[in-house]
């Protein structure tokens, strides 16, 4: 029986998962993780999402009925405000169209399914990605009949971003292109534009009419302050560049396994966002009837209420400054300490979660199979993987493996 169904090859991320859960070695590390680990490499559940979740279980009125089909209203507005900003006046005059989603995975699939259904293509679907991006972004823009193209954005020589290169070929793309931009922590390169670069990436979509797909898995992650992080795709807005946004909580409020996200849509008139979203509402209806609610729930209670948002704040900060930290004393180890051959100024240059290296696919391939070290071989690490117990054996086998 299907004998014709090809063996598809396992994912990468959990081939190195369970590679090191084999590994009986004490000191093993893995950096592959792209989940937030505490101080003693635990997953953290937010204090916050505590609160959250004894407030839902005592609520005597709770039940177990379906959500409408694009999610709780309570969610979705309040998720809108939280991306776009509270006084967003896109958001006032009805221009905003959201629908809650599984999570950022499923934005992005909602959205891209959307596109190609209903965007008025110049010529063949096709979607245009950083290289490197999420690998996932690939496969969920083929799933719905697009085309998924790289423009250039990381440059291995600064171990910066390639932005004369970046924005010269968004210019030479054909007029109205769809431009996959990672809203704040670009994953997997932590590589992310300056203010002054964005404002000048958004001038370009408006004089070319490209549409911006934003992803915005990191809201708060990133810096630690959610308004800085949502900073681009406000300025895009303001601009009125078309776009959309895809929304993930699964990061800042830690509820990975919760699916929850949401998918906004930023439409020229209300009369325009109605249309948006009755089809959007088509389009899930047929996927997954109604969302999930125990996820929705949670994020709305904390989004709605002040002492829950300003406890959610405090959560993201200590997830953010730790993060910091790893970044600030891996630097201070490989420079001042080690004096490890090469510029490791990346390393606190970088945002969010991840941290593109640059050390060589060996070096990756050495750590892993010397130091019990796993690591995707691009040279990513997720700084998350690191505290203040493994970080000096882990700059000790980065100082060893950059030596040869
Ligand atoms: N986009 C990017 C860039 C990501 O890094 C991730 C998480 N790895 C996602 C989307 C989606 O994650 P989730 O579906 O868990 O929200």
């Amino acid at each position: 029986k299907w004998h014709s169904v090809p063996l598809a090859p396992p994912d990468s991320i959990f081939k190195l998962t369970a590679a090191y859960k084999d590994d009986p070695f004490p000191q093993k590390i893995n950096l592959g993780v792209g989940a937030y680990r505490d101080d003693d490499n635990k997953p953290w559940v937010l204090p916050v999402v505590k609160k959250a979740t004894e407030r839902l279980l005592t609520d005597p009125e709770l039940d177990h009925e379906y959500l409408p089909i694009t999610g709780l209203p309570s969610f979705t507005s309040a998720a809108a405000r939280l991306i776009l900003g509270p006084d967003s006046p896109a958001i006032k005059r009805g221009h905003v169209t959201s629908v809650q989603t599984i999570s950022g995975t499923g934005a992005n699939h909602l959205g891209g399914l959307f596109l190609s259904r209903f965007y008025k293509w110049s010529n063949e679907k096709k979607i245009y990605l950083s290289d490197p991006t999420w690998v996932n972004h690939f496969a969920i823009f083929r799933n719905v009949g697009i085309e998924p193209l790289t423009y250039p954005y990381y440059d291995p020589k600064t171990i910066g971003l390639a932005f004369d290169l970046f924005l010269e070929t968004l210019s030479n793309l054909p007029e109205r292109s769809v431009i996959v931009l990672h809203a704040c922590a670009h994953n997997p390169t932590g590589v992310d534009p300056t203010r002054e670069q964005w404002a000048q990436i958004a001038e370009l979509f408006l004089k070319k009419g490209h549409y911006a797909f934003f992803d915005c898995a990191y809201q708060g992650f990133a810096s630690g302050d959610l308004d800085n992080d949502a900073w681009a795709v406000r300025e895009f807005v303001k601009k009125e560049v078309p776009l959309l946004v895809c929304q993930s909580f699964a990061k800042n409020a830690g509820l990975y396994g919760e699916r929850i996200g949401a998918l906004h849509v930023v439409a020229p008139t209300d009369e325009a966002a109605a249309r948006v979203k009755s089809q959007l509402s088509v389009l899930s209806r047929s996927e997954i009837s109604n969302p999930p609610a125990h996820g929705a729930r949670l994020v709305s209670l904390i989004l709605n209420d002040a002492e829950l948002f300003a406890d959610w704040k405090r959560d993201i900060s200590t997830m953010a400054n730790r993060i910091i930290d790893m970044r600030k004393e891996l630097y201070r180890l490989l420079t001042d300490e080690l004096k490890t051959p090469g510029n490791w100024d990346h390393i606190v240059n970088q945002i969010g979660m991840f941290s593109f290296t640059g050390i060589t696919p060996e070096q990756s391939q050495a750590l892993t199979e010397k130091a019990h070290i796993y690591l995707t071989q691009n040279g990513r690490i997720s700084m998350a993987g690191l505290n203040s117990h493994n970080i000096r054996y882990f700059a000790e086998s980065l100082d060893k493996a950059v030596r040869g």
